[in-house]
């Protein structure tokens, strides 16, 4: 379908088309497919304005689960690699949201690697891309549990995932291919610019970031990181 003329898995395709109804990629899919998968775009910042209801969710975490796919073709994850992909939302509510959309994603049922393999149940994606929301809904020593365990993928507010970047010795962030701040225009009028400074601060690694903003020119110094000197996809 369009998805894969997109660089987008086969079976990634199969599973929105035939799991999540979704057919025909929006035009800001089409953009941040294009630009993120990309060979030149791979080590960019993207920032991205675009209305709701336009199709954003996925298309940040489409290109997300299409790069860590590859992890899938490993016998095992070792989960201690740590995080390696962080969506921040301004909202508990929004979190969900996204955590829900998540979800529904990494279903995705793989090719038994063995067709007589009686372990078929256990090829779903979610068996080595688990995600966690993290928004304080649960007590901090119990977010803290789950890090320790290994998150490689986290749907966070602002202050919880930044008190877990300071306090959290088993959070570990040195792998994290992905920041996304979605809504950044309503990070930044909740006040939360310290908080993502201090976010972006704590990241130093290699990383993608894509910034999804719906008002006209907010964003473009969110966290006093240079955009303007980074990529911009504007829609
Ligand atoms: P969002 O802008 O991410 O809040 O998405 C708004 C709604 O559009 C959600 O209900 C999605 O399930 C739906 N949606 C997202 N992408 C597509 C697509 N490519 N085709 C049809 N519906 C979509």
């Amino acid at each position: 379908s369009s998805f894969t003329r997109l660089g987008v898995d086969p079976l990634l395709d199969a599973h929105l088309s035939n799991k999540m109804d979704i057919t025909k990629p929006t035009s800001i899919q089409r953009a941040t497919l294009t630009a993120m998968l990309s060979s030149s775009g791979a080590d960019k910042d993207i920032f991205i304005q675009s209305q709701t209801g336009s199709g954003k969710t996925l298309s940040f975490l489409i290109p997300i689960i299409q790069d860590l796919l590859p992890l899938s073709s490993l016998s095992y994850i070792d989960r201690s690699i740590g995080t390696l992909a962080i969506i921040i939302a301004p909202t508990r509510e929004l979190a969900k949201q996204i955590s829900d959309v998540l979800e529904a994603l990494l279903k995705l049922r793989l090719r038994p690697k063995d067709e007589s393999s009686s372990d078929a149940s256990s090829t779903r994606l979610t068996r080595w891309l688990v995600s966690g929301l993290l928004t304080g809904g649960a007590t901090r020593a119990h977010e803290k549990a789950r890090l320790r365990k290994g998150l490689p993928i986290i749907v966070s507010t602002p202050g919880r995932l930044l008190d877990h970047l300071q306090n959290s010795s088993s959070f570990s962030v040195g792998k994290c291919r992905w920041l996304v701040l979605d809504e950044a225009d309503r990070l930044m009028e909740l006040g939360f610019e310290e908080t993502i400074t201090g976010i972006l601060n704590g990241l130093n690694g290699r990383r993608n970031l894509a910034i999804q903003a719906t008002k006209e020119g907010v964003g473009r110094d969110v966290g006093g990181w240079d955009w303007e000197r980074r990529r911009r996809t504007v829609l």
